[in-house]
């Protein structure tokens, strides 16, 4: 191999151009990808709502309407969990 240097050389050179080559192919396609992904999905923007079924209260999450029941079962007379059952 060293006694033909030139077409060891030529060899190195063809090997590193092509791995540069799969390099930049695969940059630019993961970007092109990266790039339709952000133009065409955009998030949906948050529009979950739970009314209350006692006022007109309207509450964006599940535990939410869950503490805010509560607050029903204090003025109902209920067992009473908390204190601050004015705060809504
Ligand atoms: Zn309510």
């Amino acid at each position: 191999m060293a006694t033909d240097r030139a077409t060891w050389r030529n060899i190195v050179r063809e090997g590193a151009a092509l791995y540069n080559d799969d390099l930049y192919h695969a940059a630019q396609d993961k970007r092109r990808l990266r790039k339709e992904r952000a133009t065409t999905k955009q998030p949906k923007p948050f529009t979950t709502t739970l009314p209350c079924p006692h006022c007109t209260r309207i509450i964006r999450s599940s535990i939410g309407l869950y503490a805010h029941l509560k607050t029903h079962k204090d003025q109902e007379g209920g067992q009473s969990y908390s204190t601050t059952s004015d705060r809504r």
